[in-house]
C-alpha cells in the first residue's frame, strides 16, 4: 500500500509534512511520493484533519472480463447518473432554500462518485484497458472542429497510456 492525497480535499495545513518519517508527503507537485512511502504506515492518514489522504494498493488485480452487454448497461447507467447530477446541480444553483441547496449539492457529489465507479467498472477509467484508448481516439476524431475540445491533453494522454 502507499498513501495518496486528494488535492480537492486538502486544506494545506501541512500536518502531514510534519508526521511523515520519510518526507514522502512534501513534494513540489502536491502529490505524495509513493516511492518514499513506507508501505502505508498511516501516520499521515490519521493526522490529516481533512481526510484528504488515503491508502491505495501498489498493484491491482487484473480486471475481470465483462460482456459487451454488461459494459453497455454500465454506460447507460452512467449516462443516467450524469443526467441526475445535472438536475441536482441546476436545483442547487437556483434554489434560495439553504437546506435544499445542501441536499442538492450532496446529490451532485454522490452522483458524480457513482458515475466514476460505473466508468471504472466498465473499463473507461483503467489506463491499461484498450477501451480507454479506443474511447480517446474516437473523441479525437469526433471533435476535430471543436475549439473547446482539449485536443493536446488527449493526445498527450494517449502517448502516456
Ligand atoms: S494534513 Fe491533510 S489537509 Fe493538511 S496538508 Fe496534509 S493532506 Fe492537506
Ligand atoms: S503512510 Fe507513512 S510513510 Fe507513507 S506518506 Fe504517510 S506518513 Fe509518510
Amino acid at each position: 500500500m502507499h498513501a495518496v492525497r486528494n488535492i480537492r480535499l486538502c486544506t494545506k495545513d501541512c500536518i502531514c509534512l510534519f508526521v511523515c518519517p520519510t518526507g514522502a508527503t512534501d513534494t513540489e507537485n502536491g502529490q505524495i511520493d509513493a516511492s518514499k512511502c513506507l508501505d502505508g504506515c498511516r501516520l499521515c492518514v490519521h493526522a490529516c484533519p481533512s481526510h484528504a489522504i488515503f491508502l491505495l494498493p501498489r498493484a491491482y488485480a487484473t480486471q475481470q472480463k465483462k460482456s459487451g452487454k454488461t459494459v453497455d448497461a454500465l454506460r447507460e447507467l452512467a449516462k443516467s447518473k450524469a443526467r441526475q447530477e445535472k438536475l441536482a446541480q441546476d436545483l442547487a444553483d437556483t434554489t434560495d432554500d439553504p437546506l435544499v441547496k445542501q441536499l442538492a449539492t450532496a446529490l451532485v457529489r454522490s452522483n458524480r462518485i457513482l458515475q466514476e465507479d460505473l466508468h471504472r467498472e466498465s473499463g473507461f477509467m483503467l489506463p491499461q484497458a484498450s477501451i480507454t484508448k479506443d474511447f480517446l481516439m474516437e473523441q479525437l476524431e469526433k471533435n476535430t472542429e471543436d475549439k473547446s475540445f482539449p485536443k493536446e491533453a488527449v493526445q498527450r494522454l494517449l502517448e502516456l497510456l
